[in-house]
């Protein structure tokens, strides 16, 4: 962060000017190893910075196209050190590093959909298999589901060519599903007994242990999904 100066929104696009700084930060993005390199440059820098987001070979030129040069032109930094303590913490925390969102699981009255990519890119199912659990012990009275989609990573589950025959049904079956049960919150035993059962996940096999923020993010994704299809 010290390189940036006081300008924390780093220009992506290779033609925008920025200070020495955005610069050397952008060159030391690109030099950092990753799943997949790119011949765009835009691309390299945004994959040095957060990881491969989506496999390349699941989303289409055009969109990456897009995705380069009009959806992702700034990124604003200032939010790193936050990530930072999410990362280091293991769990998802505040801006000052303080346990203010899981102690209160009652705040998330809702029913969830997890999915993750099958091909680990950036984050690992786990993520998504102790999201669902969390909300399973806290949450019986709501449905939680869980896919795990083969071939997809991360992003390209939502943006990928094929994201609307493999993983959008799992989404418009789940709203169903959660609109059909309606408003009984009558506990559901066999969510519970998953819940507490903290065998291994059946997926373990795709990904190593990994933080569970992604996870989380993707949970308030679709609860904003579900209240807006409610
Ligand atoms: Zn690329």
């Amino acid at each position: 962060m010290a390189i940036l100066g006081k300008n924390k929104i780093l220009p992506l696009l290779e033609k925008s000017k920025g200070s020495s700084g955005h610069r050397l930060l952008k060159f030391i993005a690109r030099c950092l190893p990753r799943y997949e390199r790119c011949t765009c440059k835009e691309c390299e820098v945004l994959s040095g910075i957060f990881g491969n987001a989506f496999w390349h070979e699941n989303v289409s030129p055009a969109l990456h196209h897009w995705l380069n040069t009009e959806s992702a032109t700034k990124l604003p930094m200032s939010a790193f050190p936050h990530l930072r303590r999410i990362c280091n913490s293991g769990y998802i925390v505040d801006s000052n590093g303080n346990n203010s969102f899981l102690i209160h699981p009652e705040r998330m009255a809702i029913s969830t959909l997890y999915i993750s990519g099958g091909r680990s890119l950036l984050v690992t199912p786990e993520t998504s298999y102790l999201a669902n659990k969390y909300m399973k012990l806290h949450q019986p009275g709501f449905r939680h589901e869980r896919a795990v989609v083969d071939g997809f990573g991360h992003s390209d589950l939502l943006i990928g060519e094929k994201s609307h025959e493999k993983v959008f049904p799992h989404i418009i079956s789940h709203i169903r599903l959660a609109e059909q049960e309606g408003n009984d919150l009558t506990p559901r035993k066999k969510d519970s007994k998953e819940a507490l059962d903290w065998g291994d996940d059946p997926y373990r096999e795709y990904g190593d242990f990994g933080c569970w923020i992604f996870a989380l993010a993707i949970t308030f994704f679709f609860l904003l999904l579900h209240v807006l299809f409610w």
